[in-house]
C-alpha cells in the first residue's frame, strides 16, 4: 500500500502528535489529529530540553520558525555546600543543550497543523486493527476508519496499552519536585548573572538525590535577562506524607504544607543558601511533584498502528529526552516516508530505528537514577576524573547529548 494518500489518524495533540501530523502531511498523507482535552493544552510554563543540532534541523526543515526562542546552555556547575553562599564548585560539566518553554514549543508545532484537521475533546477509547483498516472508537461513541493509527497519547497511552497489555510502567522509587517562576521576581540576581556569563546551569548533588536549575524563555518567547523564567527540579525520595496516585503527577495546588516540609528540609540540609533561595522562591501552590516512571516496550508498531513520543517509551527526565525523542520520531517518519512507498516496510524501518534508540535512552536514565539518586557516591570528595568516570559508567559506551563529547 502506497504511503501517499494514506488516511492517518493521530491520537494525542501534544508535542509528538503535532510533530507527527506535520511529518505525515509532508509525505502526502490525509491526516487528522484527535486530542482528548477540550480547551487547548494547559501550559505548565516549564522547561524542556533538546539538543542544539536538533533545534537547528527543526528550524531548517520548517518545524520551528527561524526566530524560535531558546536559552542555550553549555555547561553545568555542580555546586556543593561549604558554608559559603553559592557553595564550592565540584565539577564544570560540558552539557550542551537548548532549553525551551514547553508552551512555546507546543504552540509552534500546533500552528503547523490546520485547525480543520485538529479535533479537540476527542478521546480514543478503543480500536481494532485486525481488518483492512483500523477502526477507532471514541469516548463520545463516534467511530472512524483509518489506514494507520498513530498513538501520540503520552505516558498513559491507550494505544500502547492495547498493543502491549502486559507492559506496565515501572515506578523508579523516587520523585521530581518541579517549579518555575518569572526571573523578574528575583531581588538578588547575582547568581543568575554569574550563570549567564558562562551559559551555565546549576546542579546540587546530595546523598539521595540532586537538583537542576536553569533559565527558559518567557511565555512570550523572550530570552533577555529579566524576562525569562527560572526553571528547577529536585530529584528525591517520595515525601513520607504523600500517597502517590500511580503514574499521575501531583499538580500545582495539590501539595499540602506537610508534604512541602520535605522539600524545605532538603533545601535547608543539602543546598548552598543562594541556591536554596532560588529554588525556595517558588511558593508551595506553584510546585508540583512528578513520580518517576520507566516504560519500555518491545515494538513500536502493530499491523496498522505506530507509537511515538512518550506513548512509545517513557524515559526519566534526567535524560532530557521527552521532547527530543518525540521530535526525532517525527523526523524519522518524514524521512522514511519519503524514501519508502509501502506501509509494512515503513512500520518495520520506523520500529527498528526508533524503538531500539528509546530503549538505550531508557537504560541511560535508569543508570543516572542509580548513580545520582539511589546509590550516590561521596560527592564532596569527587575529583574531575571521578566525575568523568561516573559519566562514562552511566553512558556505558552509548551517547547522550547532555553529556557533551568530552567523556
Ligand atoms: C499540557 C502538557 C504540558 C506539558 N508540559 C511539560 C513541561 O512543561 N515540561 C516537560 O518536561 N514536559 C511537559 N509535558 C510532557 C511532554 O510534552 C512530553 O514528555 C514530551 O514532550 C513528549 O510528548 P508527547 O506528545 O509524546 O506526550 P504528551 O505531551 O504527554 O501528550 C500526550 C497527549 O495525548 C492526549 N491524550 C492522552 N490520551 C488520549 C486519548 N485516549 N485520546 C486522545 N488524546 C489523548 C493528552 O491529552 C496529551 O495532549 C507536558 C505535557 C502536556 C500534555
Amino acid at each position: 500500500m502506497s504511503i501517499k494518500g494514506l488516511k492517518v489518524g493521530i491520537v494525542g495533540g501534544s508535542i509528538s502528535g503535532c510533530a507527527a501530523a506535520t511529518a505525515f502531511l509532508r509525505i502526502g498523507c490525509d491526516v487528522e489529529v484527535f486530542e482528548r482535552s477540550s480547551h487547548g493544552l494547559k501550559d505548565r510554563g516549564s522547561g524542556i530540553d533538546i539538543p542544539k543540532p536538533l533545534c537547528a534541523e527543526l528550524e531548517d526543515k520548517g518545524y520551528l520558525p527561524q526566530d524560535y526562542s531558546v536559552c542555550e546552555a553549555k555547561v553545568r556547575w555542580w555546586q556543593f555546600p561549604d558554608g559559603s553562599q553559592n557553595g564550592r564548585r565540584l565539577w564544570t560539566q560540558p552539557s550542551p543543550s537548548v532549553a525551551n518553554n514547553w508552551g512555546n514549543l507546543w504552540q509552534a508545532l500546533r500552528r503547523l497543523v490546520p485547525d480543520r484537521l485538529y479535533h479537540e475533546g476527542k478521546a480514543l477509547e478503543a480500536f481494532d486493527e485486525t481488518g483492512e483498516t483500523v477502526t477507532v472508537r471514541f469516548a463520545d461513541g463516534s467511530r472512524r476508519e483509518f489506514d494507520l493509527l498513530v498513538g501520540a497519547d503520552g505516558y498513559h497511552s491507550a494505544v500502547r496499552q492495547n498493543l502491549h497489555p502486559e507492559a506496565e510502567p515501572e515506578f523508579a522509587d523516587y520523585i521530581l519536585w518541579r517549579g518555575n517562576y518569572p526571573e523578574a521576581e528575583l531581588e538578588d540576581r547575582s547568581l543568575i548573572e554569574a550563570l549567564d556569563r558562562e551559559a551555565a546551569r546549576l546542579v546540587v548533588p546530595f546523598s539521595d538525590g540532586h537538583s537542576i536549575l536553569y533559565m527558559i524563555p518567557g511565555s512570550d518567547g523572550s530570552t533577555s535577562p529579566g524576562k525569562r523564567r527560572v526553571n528547577w527540579g529536585v530529584y528525591a525520595p517520595c515525601p513520607r506524607a504523600l500517597t502517590l496516585n500511580g503514574i499521575e503527577s501531583e499538580p500545582p495546588g495539590s501539595i499540602t504544607a506537610e508534604i512541602f516540609k520535605d522539600l524545605q528540609a532538603l533545601l535547608a540540609e543539602h543546598f548552598p543558601p543562594a541556591i536554596a533561595e532560588l529554588i525556595g522562591h517558588s511558593p508551595r501552590e506553584e510546585v508540583s511533584i512528578q513520580p518517576i516512571y520507566d516504560s519500555v516496550v518491545d515494538t513500536y508498531v502493530g499491523n496498522r498502528t505506530m507509537l511515538i513520543g512518550d506513548a512509545g517509551t517513557l524515559t526519566r527526565p534526567h535524560t532530557a529526552s521527552g521532547a527530543t525523542k518525540a521530535l526525532e520520531d517525527a523526523l524519522a517518519i518524514e524521512r522514511l516516508g519519503s524514501e519508502i512507498c509501502d506501509l509494512p516496510e515503513l512500520l518495520l524501518r520506523y520500529n527498528s530505528e526508533r524503538c531500539g534508540r528509546a530503549r538505550t535512552v531508557s537504560e541511560i536514565g535508569r543508570r543516572i537514577g542509580r548513580a545520582q539518586v539511589v546509590d550516590t557516591p561521596d560527592w564532596g570528595n569527587m575529583t574531575t576524573a571521578d566525575f568523568e568516570d561516573l559519566i562514562r559508567s552511566i553512558l556505558s559506551g552509548e551517547r547522550l547529548y547532555l553529556f557533551g563529547d568530552k567523556v
